[in-house]
């Protein structure tokens, strides 16, 4: 089931603001894939992957690639590749993602990780059980080898801030659920070097959280049994001037030849001339 249902459409006050922007915002809340991001399919080249063993996803891990985007997809496909490595997804410089490995297979990314509450320390194995990348996305970033420390390009950080917010969408993963290599590796490991993790996590829930609490409302109105457009006119304005929750579904009237529409909140009527959605007035019952 999806987090955020598309908003009822009715015959109400109108979207308020630029259609065009309205348009690509709800492009970013749909979730699972989102049409701005660029996909590259790479599925059937030879990567490296094994069965999930039964588990679910519940974790994402980002790492950096330490080299281009090329190298890292041969060795990830070359036989001679002592460790069988491999990622999910690889998220180039120019933000496009490179489709690897598909979910429903586990990645090999994080073998010698150990995640609290996953997994533990097995010592006749001398290997941490489950093994990490069977309940793990792993998503790579390009990026240059050490010392080499630039910025990451904006539209890398679109595409992976985007792209994160699908999955955490798609598999339900909650923020602590999300971590860097460096977190959890046990060898040492400290990529992605160099990435603005607050920032990103920050990026990433602000929306996740925005689209549950929209959701939260759409149900609340529909419970009152009056329906939800969060781009109405009416619905906008009542919020941003405090007016309480709705009393009445929108209703039309005329006046002296012209068409009026209204809406009823707890604090106030609100009407305008219909087409006139950015002159609404404010009315005591
Ligand atoms: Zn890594």
């Amino acid at each position: 089931m999806s987090l955020y249902e598309p908003e009822i459409i009715c015959e109400t006050s109108a979207a308020a603001g630029d259609p065009e922007i309205t348009r690509r915002r709800r492009a970013a809340y749909t979730p699972g894939v989102s049409t701005e991001l660029r996909y590259e399919d790479k599925y059937d080249l030879d990567f490296f992957q094994s069965e999930r063993g039964g588990h679910d996803v519940r974790y994402i891990v980002l790492h950096d690639t330490e080299g281009p985007t090329q190298a890292a997809i041969s060795w990830w496909t070359n036989p001679e590749n002592p460790y069988q490595s491999s990622a999910h997804d690889l998220i180039d410089k120019r933000g496009v993602i490179w489709r690897c490995v598909p979910y429903d297979k586990a990645a090999h990314h994080v073998g010698y990780s150990h995640i609290p509450g996953f997994n533990e320390f097995n010592a006749e194995d001398d290997r941490w059980k489950p093994n990490a990348n069977l309940s793990t996305i792993g998503i790579e970033l390009e990026y240059p080898r050490w010392p080499d420390s630039p910025p990451y390009p904006g539209a890398q950080l679109q595409s992976v801030v985007e792209h994160v917010r699908s999955l955490v969408l798609q598999f339900g993963v909650t923020r602590d659920r999300i971590f860097r290599h460096a977190d959890i590796d046990t060898n040492g490991k400290t990529d992605p070097r160099n990435f603005q993790w607050d920032w990103f996590l920050d990026q990433v829930f602000s929306e996740v959280e925005h689209m549950l609490d929209e959701t939260a409302r759409h149900a609340a109105w529909n419970s009152s049994g009056i329906p939800y457009n969060p781009e109405a006119a009416f619905s906008r304005y009542a919020r941003l001037h405090d007016l309480g929750k709705p009393e009445t579904q929108e209703f039309d009237f005329g006046f002296q030849g012209r068409e009026y529409r209204g809406q009823g909140f707890s604090k106030a009527i609100v009407y305008c001339e219909v087409g006139y959605w950015d002159a609404i007035k404010e009315l005591s019952w």
